[in-house]
C-alpha cells in the first residue's frame, strides 16, 4: 500500500469535474459575508496599528533630534559665552583687586593720604559697576527665546522625555517606574521647553546616582484640583549637597567638574514662564525635584 503523505498525495490525485457547483445557502452566504468583513477589519486594524507604532517612532525620533540640536546650540554657544565671560569678568575684577589692594596699603600708613584712599575706591567701585552690567548682559543673553505655546499630550511627551534622557545619559541608566494616570489632561504650554525641562531633571537624577548600587528613578504625574499638574521626580542618589540647596536655581552653580550649572536655571525659567513652580528637596532616600504646571486657559484641554 502506497503511503499517503499531504501535498505528495495530492499530486498523484487529477480529476476533471465539469458542471456547475451548488449555489452557497443563504447562511453560507452570511457566515462568509461576515468572515470577510472581519478580515477586513482584522487587516485594517492591523494596518491601523503598524501606522500608530510608526507614527511613535517618528515622534520619538524627532524628540530626540530637537533635542540633540538644542544641547548642541545650547552647550556650543554656553561653551562659547562662558569663555567670553570669564574673560570679560576677569579685566574688572583684577582691577578691583589692585585698587583695594593699593588702598589698603595706603591706609596702614601712619599718615594716609585720604584723597588718594578716595580716589582708589572710586576706581574700585566704578570697576564694581561695569562688572554688574556684564552679568547683566549675561542675563539678558540666557533668557529663553520666543515661546510657542501649543496643546499638547502631556502624558505622552512626559514619558518620552523621561526614557529619552535615561537611554541618552552616557552613565549607567536606572530603573524607571513611572506613575503617570491614564486621564491626565492634554497641556497648554511651550512643548519644547517643558521636554526640555523634564529632560534635563531626568538627566541630573541619573546622573547624580551614577556611582550608586541601587538606582532607582521615579516620576509621578497628578492632577491637582483640576487645574494644575504636578510631577516628581525622585532619584536614589546622594541627594543635593547642602551647600547647594539655597542656591539650586541659579545659574552657573554646579557641583561637577564638567558642568555649567545652567540645566536647573533653565528649567526654572521655563517654569516661571509658565506661572508654575520648581523645587528641589532632599527625601532622605535621594534628590526630589518637582514642578507644577497650570493646565492652561488658552484652549479648552482635550483628553491625552
Ligand atoms: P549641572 O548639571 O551642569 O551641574 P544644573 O543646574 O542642572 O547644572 O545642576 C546644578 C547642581 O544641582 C548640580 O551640579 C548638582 O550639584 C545639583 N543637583 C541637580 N540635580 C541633582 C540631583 N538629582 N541630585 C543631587 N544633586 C543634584
Amino acid at each position: 500500500l502506497p503511503i499517503l503523505e499531504p501535498r505528495g498525495s495530492f499530486a498523484r490525485w487529477s480529476e476533471l469535474i465539469d458542471g456547475r457547483s451548488r449555489a452557497f445557502s443563504e447562511n453560507e452566504t452570511l457566515a462568509l459575508g461576515i468572515i470577510g468583513q472581519s478580515l477586513r477589519a482584522f487587516m485594517a486594524s492591523r494596518r491601523a496599528a503598524s501606522l500608530d507604532a510608526a507614527k511613535r517612532e517618528l515622534e520619538t525620533v524627532q524628540l530626540e533630534l530637537r533635542n540633540q540640536i538644542l544641547n548642541t546650540a545650547r552647550s556650543a554657544s554656553l561653551g562659547e559665552l562662558a569663555a567670553a565671560i570669564a574673560h570679560e569678568l576677569n579685566q574688572p575684577l583684577t582691577a578691583i583687586s589692585n585698587f583695594v589692594s593699593a588702598s589698603r596699603v595706603l591706609m596702614a600708613k601712619n599718615d594716609p593720604d585720604q584723597k588718594k584712599i578716595a580716589e582708589l575706591m572710586d576706581n574700585a567701585v566704578h570697576e564694581v559697576q561695569r562688572a554688574g552690567q556684564i552679568v547683566h548682559h549675561l542675563r539678558n543673553l540666557m533668557r529663553p527665546g520666543m515661546e510657542r505655546k501649543t496643546t499638547f499630550d502631556f502624558r505622552a511627551m512626559l514619558e518620552q522625555s523621561v526614557k529619552l534622557a535615561i537611554t541618552s545619559s552616557a552613565s549607567g541608566g536606572a530603573d524607571l517606574e513611572l506613575d503617570i494616570p491614564k486621564g491626565m489632561p492634554a497641556l497648554y504650554g511651550d512643548k519644547v521647553q517643558i521636554e526640555q525641562m523634564v529632560f534635563n531633571l531626568v538627566r541630573n537624577a541619573v546622573e547624580a546616582m551614577d556611582a550608586q548600587p541601587v538606582r532607582k528613578l521615579k516620576v509621578t504625574a497628578r492632577v491637582q484640583d483640576g487645574t494644575m499638574v504636578t510631577v516628581l521626580v525622585d532619584d536614589t542618589g546622594p541627594g543635593i549637597a547642602p551647600d547647594y540647596l539655597e542656591t539650586l536655581f541659579k545659574p552657573f552653580r554646579t557641583s561637577k567638574p564638567e558642568g555649567m550649572g545652567i540645566g536647573l536655571s533653565l528649567c526654572r525659567s521655563t517654569v516661571e514662564s509658565h506661572n508654575g513652580q520648581i523645587w528641589g528637596e532632599n527625601t532622605g532616600s535621594g534628590a526630589r525635584f518637582g514642578f507644577t504646571l497650570p493646565i492652561g486657559t488658552d484652549e479648552v484641554a482635550a483628553d491625552g
